[in-house]
């Protein structure tokens, strides 16, 4: 049905609702903004954009309904970071692993999705390590409290086994999220990463910020 009804309406921007085949160029330049940072575990966080209510319809949208042009917004903000990022070295974008129970209601990594068209952007300097998976099932976020879901990810995920020869060669890395919220899983992250002493994680990147930060 949803294609179907692309194919009737054209689709719209998520922010002001206009329909624009492309995506609306203001709105989408809006995500493109200057980030804050954030240090976690002496990595700088960089996110552009405060989740508010706009910014978490369009993240809903295109997490939850796989609507593209949502999905744009999230790849511009995120692009627009790595761009800054050392930009003439060359990257490695490590995705946070959607959990097994996101991954069987969408069908998809949506993380892996974003990064591989921020990746698409710039595929010379920029390439997507699959490098992270959950040690075990994580709750569900929703209705814990932010000390909870820190316990709750605390030591979540892991590297995986089979990609620690590849990372003696690998480039410096970067760590890709969408929305930083209490920074639990960017540390969870951080911590896996760092078991291996070959890697080199030099900054982390999330299209939204929640508004404490
Ligand atoms: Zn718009």
């Amino acid at each position: 049905m949803r294609g179907l009804r692309s194919l009737v309406f054209p689709p719209s921007c998520p922010l002001c609702c206009l329909e624009e085949s492309e995506g609306c160029k203001e709105c989408l330049g809006s995500w493109r903004i200057a980030p804050s940072i954030r240090v976690i575990d002496s990595i700088p966080i960089y996110s552009p954009v405060i989740y508010d209510l706009r910014a978490r319809s369009v993240v809903l949208a295109a997490k939850e309904r796989g609507e593209r042009l949502a999905r744009t917004f999230i790849v511009e903000a995120i692009s627009s970071v790595v761009e800054r990022i050392e930009p003439v070295q060359a990257l490695a974008l490590v995705s946070i692993p959607s959990s097994k129970r996101a991954l069987r209601k969408r069908g998809d990594d949506f993380l892996a999705r974003v990064v591989d068209e921020v990746v698409a952007k710039d595929p010379k300097r920029l390439q997507r390590l699959s490098l992270l998976d959950f040690k075990f099932q994580v709750s569900d976020q929703s209705g814990l409290s932010m000390r909870n879901r820190a316990a709750n990810l605390d030591g979540s995920l892991e590297i995986k086994s089979r990609s620690t020869q590849n990372l003696m060669r690998a480039p410096s890395l970067v760590i890709i999220d969408d929305v930083l919220t209490t920074g639990s899983t960017m540390r969870a992250a951080i911590q896996a990463l760092r078991i291996d002493p070959s890697t080199r994680i030099i900054a982390g990147v999330t299209a939204c910020r929640s508004e404490r930060f």
